[in-house]
């Protein structure tokens, strides 16, 4: 199992629940030696208390996490980041926002503040989706792609047209020593019926077919949300083992 987690929500987001305590206790037990906390970033005009932090709110978050890592610091190495949106108007105030935390990791949810990717998502915007991860992964802002296949949640199929466009994000990837994340929230969303197999939405199989040919480093993001979902370290061993089949890159440390 990995000693390592660097994707934690907090309450914050407005869909996270538990107190911040919690989600370290619950690190602790489950064993983890590196837990990072990786709260959706806010953006100055696009409050939206079900999402994200309030833009109000971001230095608090921040003066919180130092506080926690100063507390826990003999029993777990806690990290501060942000999981982002990139935008290409919105650069130089990701970099502002990178210069102040250990990390950022890219979760590339909207396509601009009006559009989420979870649905009604068509292949030009899968392409577009591709083309802000590679742009955050270019710039400099991250080298952690989270859960890459998440448009899935917002399309019937995994088309031609989109395995070009992960196979973009794979070559940034491989082209920024960035790593993959397997994300284990994302099997909650259960199987659906893709090209005669039984597949989860996301992580999703023919996604990961492609990310092993090209040899991309992966490793696994539970996403948390609640304190408890630390806990379900068995889900490692069940990605495991739906992606046996494939030669995948497994990185046992990562450095962000
Ligand atoms: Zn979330
Ligand atoms: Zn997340």
């Amino acid at each position: 199992m990995q000693n390592f987690n660097y994707h934690t929500h907090t309450y914050r987001c407005g869909h996270a629940t538990g107190k911040d305590d919690e989600y370290i206790q619950s690190a602790i037990d489950a064993e983890f030696e590196v837990l990072g906390m990786s709260e959706h970033i806010g953006f100055d005009g696009w409050d939206d208390e079900k999402e994200r932090i309030p833009f109000a709110e971001m230095d608090k978050y921040i003066e919180d996490m130092q506080a926690l890592r100063e507390k826990y610091k003999d029993q777990i190495d806690i990290k501060i980041g942000f999981e982002f949106e990139y935008f290409d108007d919105k650069e130089d105030y990701l970099k502002e926002m990178l210069s102040k935390v250990d990390y950022m990791i890219v979760g590339q949810h909207a396509k601009n503040f009006d559009m989420y990717y979870d649905h009604g998502c068509n292949d030009d915007d899968v392409d577009i989706y591709a083309n802000q991860i590679c742009a955050a992964l270019d710039c400099g802002l991250t080298k952690y792609v989270a859960h890459l296949d998440y448009f899935m949640l917002g399309k019937d199929e995994f088309s031609k047209r989109n395995e070009k466009a992960i196979e973009k994000i794979c070559d940034a990837v491989l082209r920024n020593d960035a790593y993959l994340e397997i994300n284990l929230k994302g099997a909650t969303y259960g199987k659906k019926l893709y090209n005669g197999i039984q597949q989860y939405i996301y992580p999703h199989y023919d996604v990961f077919r492609i990310v092993a040919q090209k040899g991309c480093k992966v490793m696994f993001g539970y996403d948390a949300h609640k304190p408890e979902m630390l806990q379900v370290r068995e889900k490692e061993e069940l990605l495991k083992e739906e992606f046996k089949d494939l030669n995948l890159n497994y990185q046992d440390k990562i450095e962000l």
